[in-house]
């Protein structure tokens, strides 16, 4: 198996591939307050296993389509979608975020956790909105600087993985800059990072590396999410996922 399709592995069995959590989705909800007597469409993009599209699925007047790259997590969400009588409800579609089928207006509502990084959030932002209605709703979550000052490690740490980090008044800016308004913004809280994710991401480590006989490689894929972990707990006081809900203007 490649690096990637451990990855994968270790990722797939689990309720969500990213921070985040059941309540942030339904606050991200609230804040939108979408008409129930209309059936809505909806994208969601980067969906993983699909955590949140089945709480949209519950909790949306709508038809969702759910995309992602990798056919592993979709799978996971099919059968999900299965289990709940929600197939009816959520179409999969197996596509990278920055080619999509789709056609400008299609959507009232555009979704995405913690994945809009991996295109660039102000590129995301651009592409996805011809997809959007006029007076459509965009809401991602992205990583975000929740103080104006940081530790050099931490700054070069990110600088380096993601250079478009940056504190939520600036990813206002340029949502605004693009053809939004903002509607909501909050940041996630430190549980949506070690209670939703990285736990249960630690409890799968065992099996994991017993399932790979415990490779070189499958040791090197737990040892840099533990790696993860550990700067999380050590700097997490100055970032976050910062969820922004907006609206398409005219
Ligand atoms: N939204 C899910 C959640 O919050 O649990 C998943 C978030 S995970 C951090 C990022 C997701 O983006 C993964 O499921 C990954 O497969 C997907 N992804 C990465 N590159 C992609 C691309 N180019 N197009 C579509 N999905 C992509």
């Amino acid at each position: 198996m490649t690096e990637l399709e451990l990855i994968i592995d270790l990722h797939k069995n689990s309720e969500r591939q990213g921070p985040g959590s059941e309540n942030d989705t339904l606050k991200a909800l609230e804040i939108l307050n979408l008409p129930s007597d209309q059936k809505l469409k909806v994208a969601d993009i980067g969906c993983g296993s699909g955590g949140q599209t089945i709480s949209l699925a519950k909790n949306l007047n709508g038809q969702i389509t759910a995309v992602d790259l990798f056919p592993e997590f979709l799978n996971e969400l099919n059968q999900k979608s299965q289990n709940l009588g929600l197939t009816d409800k959520i179409l999969t579609l197996e596509k990278s975020m920055d080619d999509l089928p789709f056609t400008e207006g299609e959507f009232d509502l555009i979704w995405s956790e913690g994945a809009i990084y991996n295109i660039g959030f102000e590129n995301g932002l651009k592409k996805w909105k011809d997809y959007l209605k006029v007076g459509g709703y965009l809401a991602v979550s992205e990583i975000t600087w929740i103080t104006q000052t940081r530790p050099k490690e931490i700054e070069e740490f990110w600088k380096s993985e993601y250079p478009e980090i940056n504190v939520a008044s600036n990813k206002i800016k340029q949502l605004e800059n693009n053809g939004y308004s903002l509607v909501g913004y909050f940041y996630l809280s430190q549980d949506s990072w070690i209670e939703t994710y990285y736990k249960p991401m630690q409890a799968r480590f065992e099996n994991f590396l017993k399932r790979h006989n415990n490779s070189e490689l499958a040791r090197k894929v737990v040892e840099d999410n533990q790696a993860e972990i550990d700067l999380y707990q050590k700097f997490k006081d100055y970032y976050s996922y910062g969820f922004y809900i907006a609206r398409k203007n005219e």
